[in-house]
């Protein structure tokens, strides 16, 4: 019953207009297949497996779910068919680097990729998403025969990745992992421990699966600098990736949850696995932030692919939903009633779910950027410059965005009335898929612990300078003023969002000598500041979006439809959602003694 569409227009305005993508690639030798026409027939064929072949699988899947069988993993019908379509199709090495079989596309295009199959599917898109982490930790850490054993399969999507972190005892404070590696003394180890909740720990779509998985060594340090990682893999291969013998690692049953219930979720045993060590020993968390910080990118997507998906149905069934008459006179005198788009509570549903999407779609696609830079910094410092910057907004995109992703799913199923809570719809499954996205990769309040007490009070507020500067010098910059004839109407987005940065960086101020007095304080504000950071970070880009609709609505006449869209939905962002950080900003200011004076024995009397 759902239905979706590739954003195509959006993503081209986003590409061209907004981030200058193909001035971006011309600046790499390395991107310059990455031309117009190829990215458009990328697109296009691209589209066309999602809305073919992917969104078909969302509700059947979901419906069906895995199978666990001694041992072994069934995805639902038709997963196994659409991934050999995906290997074949050469979408798996499409941003990979040539060396070990990738198209040497650039990462970026890669992101858009991953959005438009993740909302068509987001249960079958984790099996390839989660690769391209474990892809990129090879990448970084590997050594030259690891690199040339592992990421020629991965890249080409025959094997797939996992990344094997969380065990019972501990997800957030992976200082607590027990799994061992005991040497073998041949440059091997033997991995012993249990790890849970690992998504496509199991399956049954690749003849290989290579599990990225943190354990200690003997005698390693307590804590979080006693910890390394190992690559281990399901099935033993020789040096040119010929299957030999299982290894010791089985899958002890998958979960039963609230949603993503065709991504397998797997409890995995290692019992004297042979693994191959990743890294410098003890460095093992440095070297899984590679993946990690992928993954919250990639996280931070799935908040982009809900709010798209729930967007695009209810938007279809606001318009053909008819209900009562307008408060302003009839709008569809012929019918018995008017559609109910026409009530400014379905209308201010279905606008924020439209700046949601669009206004997070250009945060990543910003972050998209930043990636590509990074993979082809030329120097140290460019790399370390683009890397700050994306380590900066990474919490507040896989925050802010999945909470805002989960707030449009359940707007789309409040669009629904009744119907939204029926199954058959497919608006509830949205909502539970969405629900996990604010919880793995690091839950919101770990996120917002990143941003403030990391980020923020151990750089000093350096990363927020880097950041608000630049925010700042858009606002200020006169070409970006005087390029446009309609300099009176940016005033209305430009003016609003200064001000909002410079209440930021007091605030931030404002908290870090607070914090001094009573480190509680951290803890309290931290959510409530990353939403409030969020809402400015989405009004710059709101106001970019803005600036370039402004500007291509005097040259672009055919698409000026498009253009005024835009504007009007920069124009909804700054009166109806950026305002939120006033709220955010009250409560975030608080002493935390209301939350903490209540001691946890009277917190109840049952
Ligand atoms: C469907 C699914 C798929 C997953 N996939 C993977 C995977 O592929 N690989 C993998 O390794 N893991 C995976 N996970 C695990 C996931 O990343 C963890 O569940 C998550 O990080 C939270 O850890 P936890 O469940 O142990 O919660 P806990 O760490 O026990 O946290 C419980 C609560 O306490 C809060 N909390 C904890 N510490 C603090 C603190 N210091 N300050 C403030 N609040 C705190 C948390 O925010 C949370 O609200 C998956 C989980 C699920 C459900």
């Amino acid at each position: 019953m759902l239905t979706y569409k590739a954003p195509v227009a959006d993503i081209n305005f986003l590409l061209k207009d907004v981030f200058g993508y193909y001035s971006h690639y011309e600046k790499f030798p390395e991107f310059e297949e990455a031309t117009p026409d190829l990215v458009d027939a990328i697109f296009q064929e691209c589209a066309k497996f999602c809305e073919n072949e992917l969104l078909p699988l969302y509700q059947s899947g979901d419906k069906e779910g895995c199978q666990f069988d001694n041992g072994n993993v069934t995805t639902p019908k038709g997963f196994k068919d659409a991934y050999q379509k995906y290997v074949e199709g050469g979408w798996q090495s499409l941003s990979h680097p040539l060396e070990h079989g990738g198209q040497g596309l650039p990462p970026s295009l890669g992101m858009v990729k991953s959005e438009m199959m993740g909302t068509a599917n987001w249960s079958w898109a984790m099996y390839p998403g989660l690769s391209h982490g474990a892809m990129n930790t090879v990448e970084t850490h590997g050594t030259k025969e690891q690199k040339e054993l592992y990421l020629t399969r991965l890249t080409e999507g025959t094997w797939t990745g996992t990344m094997c972190l969380t065990e019972p005892q501990c997800g957030t404070d992976l200082g607590q992992v027990k799994t061992k590696a005991v040497p073998n003394g041949d440059g091997t180890y033997n991995i012993t421990g249990t790890k849970i909740f690992i998504s496509a720990g199991e399956h049954d779509l690749t003849e290989n699966i290579i599990h990225i998985v943190l354990a200690r060594l003997p005698d390693a340090p307590a804590g979080t600098r006693g910890i390394s990682l190992f690559i281990v893999p399901k099935i033993q291969t020789d040096q040119q990736g010929n299957l030999g013998e299982g290894n010791n690692v089985t899958c002890g049953s998958i979960e039963d949850k609230m949603g993503i219930k065709a991504s397998a979720t797997a409890v995995l045993n290692f019992d004297n696995a042979q693994g191959v060590l990743i890294g410098p020993e003890n460095k093992g968390l440095e070297c899984m932030f590679t993946f990690m910080n992928t993954a919250r990118i990639g996280t931070a997507l799935q908040g982009v692919c809900s709010a798209e998906l729930a967007y695009q149905n209810s938007l279809i069934y606001a318009k053909e939903r008819l209900s009562m008459r307008s408060l302003t006179g009839k709008k569809n005198p012929e019918q018995v009633a008017d559609p109910i788009i026409v009530h400014p509570d379905v209308r201010k549903m279905l606008m924020t779910q439209k700046a949601i999407s669009e206004g997070g779609r250009a945060m990543i696609y910003y972050a998209a950027k930043l990636v590509d830079e990074i993979e082809m910094a030329k120097t140290e410092e460019d790399r370390q410059k683009a890397d700050d910057k994306l380590g900066f907004i990474t919490p507040i995109l896989k925050a802010f965005l999945t909470e805002l992703g989960l707030e449009s799913a359940n707007n789309g199923l409040q669009i629904f009335g009744g119907h939204g809570y029926i199954k058959e719809w497919g608006m509830e499954q949205i909502v539970r898929d969405a629900r996990i996205s604010t919880l793995y990769e690091g839950t919101t309040g770990i996120q917002a612990l990143d941003l403030l007490g990391r980020k923020i009070l151990l750089t000093r507020g350096k990363s927020l300078n880097t950041f608000t500067k630049e925010v700042l010098l858009f606002c200020k910059d006169k070409s970006v003023l005087s390029k446009n004839p309609h300099k009176r109407q940016m005033n209305k987005f430009i003016w609003p969002l200064s001000k909002a940065v410079a209440n930021w960086q007091q605030y931030s101020l404002r908290l870090a000598l607070k914090a001094k007095k009573n480190r509680d304080i951290v803890g309290s504000a931290s959510v409530d500041y990353l939403m409030y950071s969020g809402y400015i970070v989405m009004g710059y880009f709101w106001a970019q979006m803005a600036q370039s609709a402004y500007e291509k609505l005097a040259t672009d006449v055919e698409n000026r439809d498009f253009y005024r869209a835009k504007i009007k939905t920069a124009e909804f962002y700054f009166n109806r959602m950026l305002p939120r950080t006033k709220s955010h900003a009250k409560t975030m200011m608080e002493d935390p003694k209301t939350l903490m004076q209540l001691d946890p024995e009277l917190l109840s009397f049952l």
